[in-house]
């Protein structure tokens, strides 16, 4: 028997949307696979009602409203991670590739002495004899890996969207009793909580992001980039340079050195479509985008794509949209 024990990250007391897709993932791959079972932990006060109607499948779910672990803490969450995995006796542990996951996996990895590898598609990850697949050097090629290790930690970046019903579920959720603070989570003092500006989403929980780079000229020019997302319901996100010369905030960064996404709809403005760029959107339904430069790479991997200034293309786009959703 496999069992596959999957962390559903909370912030603010929401699970996160790529957790809960991991979550439905992986059960649908267990509805097929009959040696592969999942259980799932939560820590942090969450909304039990709301996540009772976004969970499906069966298993066993733990979860602690214990207020330590609200914000997040490495020593804690991986101490919490350790016991859950000790007592289910799970081969394999999945986390949804953010921030945060980034940082755990690894500690956890030397804990346990398992093998983590980050990054990986998820049904490559689940693949349970066979080796893991996933890109490397920036998407630049693709390696199996082969795993030694009784147990295994992924961080999963591409979901699928998956329709199961949360209505037929069977799941237990378990309480975890309050735990004993630890000496050694004093060493890793909680430096600073970065709040985002009120309302803003994440990029890499959002559905539809427009996103642009250093061709979007300044800052005043995501002026018409924040406009379109108003009007879409989505974010802004932004390449490196946009980041490097101030125009945006780091948390918006997409690609290899900032947040992974995974939208229904990636509009690119003025990006050039670098491997290291690339790296971060592979997973979006559907990428358009709109370079005034026709050999940019962005376009090799764009569903549709607008070769034009932005200047020009911006405004035209948003008056056309307004209109539509004026007449609707
Ligand atoms: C280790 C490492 C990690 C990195 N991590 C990341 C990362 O996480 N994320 C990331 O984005 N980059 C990352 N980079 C940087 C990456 O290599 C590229 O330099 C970067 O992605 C380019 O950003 P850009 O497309 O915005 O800019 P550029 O490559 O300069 O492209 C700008 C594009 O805008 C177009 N353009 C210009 N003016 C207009 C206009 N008026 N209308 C329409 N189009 C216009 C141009 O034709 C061009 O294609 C990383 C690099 C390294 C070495």
């Amino acid at each position: 028997m496999n069992k596959y024990l999957v962390f559903l990250e909370q912030r603010e007391g929401i699970v996160k949307a790529a957790s809960i897709e991991l979550w439905n993932t992986l059960q649908q791959l267990a509805a097929v696979h009959e040696d592969i079972t999942v259980c799932g932990l939560v820590a942090g006060a969450v909304d039990l009602h709301q996540l009772r109607c976004t969970l499906a499948g069966k298993g066993v779910l733990y979860y602690t409203s214990d207020h330590q672990f609200t914000l997040y803490n490495s020593a804690r969450y991986a101490r919490l991670v350790v016991d859950i995995v000790k007592q289910e006796s799970c081969c394999a542990l999945f986390f949804a590739d953010t921030v945060l996951s980034r940082e755990l996996a690894p500690k956890l990895s030397i804990r346990m002495k398992a093998a983590m590898l980050s990054g990986v598609p998820v049904f490559d990850a689940a693949g349970v004899d066979s080796g893991t697949v996933r890109t490397v050097y920036s998407g630049s090629f693709m390696a199996s890996f082969f795993f030694e290790c009784p147990l295994r930690i992924y961080t999963i970046s591409s979901l699928p969207i998956i329709s199961m019903i949360p209505s037929r579920a069977q799941i237990d959720y378990i309480p975890l009793h309050p735990l004993s603070t630890d000496t050694d989570e004093e060493l890793f003092p909680l430096l600073r909580r970065m709040i985002m500006r009120e309302g803003r989403r994440d990029v890499a929980e959002a559905g539809i992001i427009i996103a642009g780079g250093r061709g979007v000229g300044g800052a005043d020019g995501f002026a018409l980039l924040e406009q379109l997302a108003l009007l879409l319901g989505g974010v802004v996100g932004a390449s490196r340079p946009a980041v490097d010369e101030g125009w945006r905030p780091q948390s918006e960064q997409i690609g290899q050195t900032g947040k992974t996404v995974n939208p229904t709809l990636y509009l690119a403005c003025g990006i050039s479509g670098s491997v290291q760029h690339i790296a971060g959107i592979g997973s979006s339904t559907v990428v358009v985008a709109i370079n005034n430069d026709s050999n940019a790479p962005i376009f090799d991997v764009a569903d549709y794509g607008i070769v034009g200034d932005l200047r020009r293309v911006l405004p035209e786009l948003l008056g056309a949209l307004q209109n539509i959703f004026r007449e609707q």
